[in-house]
């Protein structure tokens, strides 16, 4: 049952709503395009509030889009009603029948469609043994636990073989362990069937693992796209680099730029970089280091930084720095007791100059 079907293509779609307390607009989603291929898992990311929700409903129909297109296989769909869409949603309240069977939940789909019988029986059987569910087909929603729910409503979606899968938050109302678990189950099952996927989080940790491509969103507009890999190493703004992860900030000179690469100096050092837009000599940067390449060393030489909290976490240690007013977070995730650095010593500050990426000063 893998769909050779399933690009779905967002042409500067913007929605806008009239203001809940009277007067005015909002603007839920602001110019947002996108194209994503057949089988790729794509997640909207970004805080409460910045449109990841009103994208979803705008792709699945149950909004429409004020200006732009929306387009599935070539075909403009943008003001088809939901169920001419061939997509399928998976919500985060499960929204399962409560009165029916795991088997009846499952199979909904496949009556309203008029499928036959035996066909049916053979689908539903094939999604519940796939989803791990064959022993559970006769309970009901309130004998399962929450995983097992969340389950069903996937192998609800799942069956009736859509073309794009939705998902908005479906994880929230699991425990950490669970959440994990399952997540790892999505991908899975998402891989196995290569179904065009767009899934809706504001867990970064949630998107890096489950996404081929994460889109990053802020206040209706998208500010990045990428892979996990780009969108952590390669931030295009502060916000990006603030949201995915956890980032210090530190200022950077420029001195000598030529073509993409270009001098910088910064805690002391001078490295070179490849900048993702064009700065010139003498500018002012802003340079993202992540906590982990972040190093402490017992040398003088080095800018000298004050530690003001240690946390040994086992696999690792978390340390607070006080560089002047500052605070800089450095993770060592190779710690060996014998270089710990503890509450109120002095270090020396260095990092790992590959890991360096500099923003222009105001991003
Ligand atoms: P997210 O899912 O990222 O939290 P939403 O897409 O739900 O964000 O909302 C984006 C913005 O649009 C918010 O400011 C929200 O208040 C507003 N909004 C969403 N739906 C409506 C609506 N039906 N009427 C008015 N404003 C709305
Ligand atoms: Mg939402």
């Amino acid at each position: 049952m893998a769909p050779q079907a399933g690009t779905l293509v967002l042409e500067e779609v913007s929605k806008t709503f009239p203001q809940r307390d009277g007067g005015g607009e909002v603007r839920a989603v602001d110019r947002v395009s996108l194209s994503i291929g057949v089988g790729e898992f794509v997640t909207l990311l970004g805080p409460s509030g910045c449109g990841k929700t009103t994208t979803l409903r705008l792709i699945s129909g149950f909004e429409f889009p004020s200006s732009g297109r929306i387009l599935l296989d070539g075909k403009d769909i943008s003001n088809r009603p939901p169920n001419k869409r061939d997509m399928a949603m998976v919500f985060q309240s499960y929204a399962l029948f409560p009165h029916m069977t795991v088997a009846n939940n499952v199979a909904y789909g496949l009556r309203v469609r008029h499928v036959g019988q035996q066909e049916l029986k053979q689908r539903v059987a094939h999604v519940l043994d796939l989803m791990g569910l064959a022993g559970l087909a006769e309970r009901r929603p309130h004998e399962m636990s929450g995983g097992q729910q969340q389950r069903v409503a996937l192998a609800r979606s799942l069956v009736v073989e859509p073309r794009v899968l939705l998902f908005d938050e479906p994880l929230s109302n699991l425990d950490a362990k669970l959440r994990v678990q399952m997540r790892s189950e999505i991908r899975n099952i998402q891989r196995r069937l290569n179904i065009t996927s767009v899934y809706v989080t504001h867990d970064q940790v949630e998107a890096m693992a489950l996404s081929d491509r994460i889109v990053v969103m802020n206040d209706g507009h998208i500010e990045q796209m990428g892979t996990p890999e780009e969108i952590y190493r390669r931030p295009v703004s502060r916000f990006v680099a603030d949201f995915i992860g956890r980032a210090n900030f530190v200022e950077g000179t420029i001195h000598d730029v030529s073509g993409e690469r270009a001098t910088v100096s910064l805690l002391g050092q001078t490295v070179t970089v490849s900048a993702g837009f064009q700065p010139h000599p003498g500018d002012t940067v802003t340079v993202v280091l992540r906590p982990e390449s972040l190093v402490l060393r017992s040398d003088p030489g080095l800018e000298q930084v004050r530690v003001e909290q240690m946390m040994y976490l086992g696999s690792s240690v978390e340390y607070l720095l006080a560089r002047g007013d500052q605070r800089l977070i450095a993770v060592d995730t190779d710690p060996r007791s014998d270089r710990l650095f503890r509450e109120g010593d002095l270090a020396g500050l260095t990092f790992e100059p590959e890991t360096v990426h500099i923003l222009p000063a105001r991003a």
